[in-house]
């Protein structure tokens, strides 16, 4: 018979846990249960003092100066450094900047300048907006060509890629779901018609090991501000494989761009490696913010962070399962952890007042429309008693109903 966990189990995981020691390096409010660090990482400690410093000293005192003596002219730089083996890249093929819906235009645009034969480009209807949206955009367009198709799964996929194809945009990890994709497969799948594949990391950047090079993805997105903790809307990065970057040339053709920019030439000319696809002049705090973040990322052992992660999304699965059997909760997730991201989201009619009861109770997931309640796991600072004590409180919740009340039904405008 196979033995269900109980409370001492969970104590005894966190005794055990190797990456237990960076809990502290984060500050999370007394009592709150935080389970969406896939949609909004946690505060590191450091970001604070960092912040400050920066504003005081560097702004307040040394002023305009503070580029060159405060290195804020490559913090970018750096922090892609930084970021690079944590997505399987070098360090010349990551640039930090700007929004995933900004990047992506970035990079449809020069994949699209490219390779102006090919017009078609596929992805999946469930993607996350935004990507479609972008996609959507750059077809309406004067003057380009493009169409977007779209497809249920990689079966039809495979139906849809031709020699017409430009590229396939493809999410790692869904959004709703949480379903891990095979990103190898994918871009496999594209190369064999002569397509690019174009990954978007949001959802598994800094939550697992990432072999971008080794899979070889032309190009990818993701964002600061989830599993890299980077702080509300953080700069997002971008990868371009060293096999493509000296033939792209992105639309949004800005100084920072420029090979020279401070030689002020008329004309645009390209920097000669990534740095091309930057546009105009970062945002030094948020990039300041993000470096905490990715340090914290870097510093910690991704195969541990991502065997935490299998096991904190499993046995959430499993207690849930059991204590809330009676309340008709279904699994949206892969049951399955090689085929699971960082999160476990479950289907219920009234999932979206459940979620604001969980929220009040100090239990913090969020929901996704129409009927998804997500749960996403952050191993650097989620701890397994966390996992105990959320299925405790939202069992209590049903059993009280206490998700009926009116305030709870209210639609808030970010949900
Ligand atoms: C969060 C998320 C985004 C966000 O895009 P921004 O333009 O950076 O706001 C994009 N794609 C996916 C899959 C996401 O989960």
């Amino acid at each position: 018979m196979v033995r269900v966990p109980r409370e001492e189990d969970f104590a005894r995981l966190d005794r055990e846990d190797p990456l237990a020691s960076f809990r502290e390096r984060f500050r999370i409010a007394e009592g709150t249960i935080y389970l969406d660090g896939n949609s909004l990482g946690a505060l590191p400690a450091a970001t604070t003092e960092s912040l400050l410093r920066t504003i005081e000293r560097e702004w307040g005192g040394d002023l305009i100066r503070s580029w060159n003596l405060h290195g804020w002219i490559d913090l970018a730089e750096r922090i892609a450094a930084r970021l690079a083996p944590l997505l399987g890249a070098n360090a010349g093929e990551v640039a930090i900047c700007d929004s995933i819906s900004v990047n992506l235009f970035k990079l449809l645009g020069a994949a699209h300048r490219l390779r102006p034969g090919r017009t078609v480009v596929i992805a999946r209807r469930d993607e996350f907006p935004t990507d479609l949206y972008v996609v959507e955009g750059m077809c309406g367009l004067p003057g380009t060509a493009l169409e977007l198709r779209l497809v249920a799964d990689e079966v039809e996929l495979e139906a849809a890629l031709d020699r017409r194809t430009l590229l396939v945009l493809w999410g790692h990890v869904d959004y709703r779901t949480g379903r891990l994709f095979d990103l190898a497969a994918l871009a496999r799948k594209a190369h064999a018609q002569g397509a690019f594949l174009l990954a978007d990391l949001a959802h598994s950047a800094g939550v697992m090991p990432l072999h971008l090079d080794r899979w070889r993805v032309d190009f990818a997105v993701g964002c600061g501000y989830k599993f890299l903790n980077g702080g509300p809307g953080a700069p997002a990065f971008l990868y371009v494989s060293e096999r493509h970057l000296p033939e792209l040339v992105q639309p949004i053709s800005g100084w920072f761009g420029h090979a020279r920019p401070f030689a002020f030439e008329t004309r645009y000319r390209p920097a000669p490696g990534i740095r091309r696809f930057l546009s105009g002049t970062p945002s030094i705090l948020a990039l300041r913010a993000l470096a905490c973040g990715v340090e914290l990322a870097g510093a910690a052992d991704l195969e541990l962070v991502r065997a935490k992660s299998e096991r904190l999304t499993g046995l959430f699965i499993e207690l849930v399962e059991r204590e809330l059997a009676p309340f008709g909760f279904q699994l949206a997730s892969p049951r399955c952890p090689a085929e699971r991201g960082s999160q476990v989201s479950f289907r219920h009619r009234d999932g979206y007042p459940i979620m604001q009861a969980l929220i009040s109770r100090g239990v913090v997931g969020d929901f996704r429309a129409p009927d998804i309640l997500r749960f996403g796991f952050a191993p650097l600072y989620n701890r397994y008693r966390e996992v105990s004590r959320a299925v405790a409180i939202w069992r209590g919740i049903m059993e009280e109903q206490a998700w009926q009340r009116p305030e709870y039904h209210r639609p808030a405008r970010v949900t």
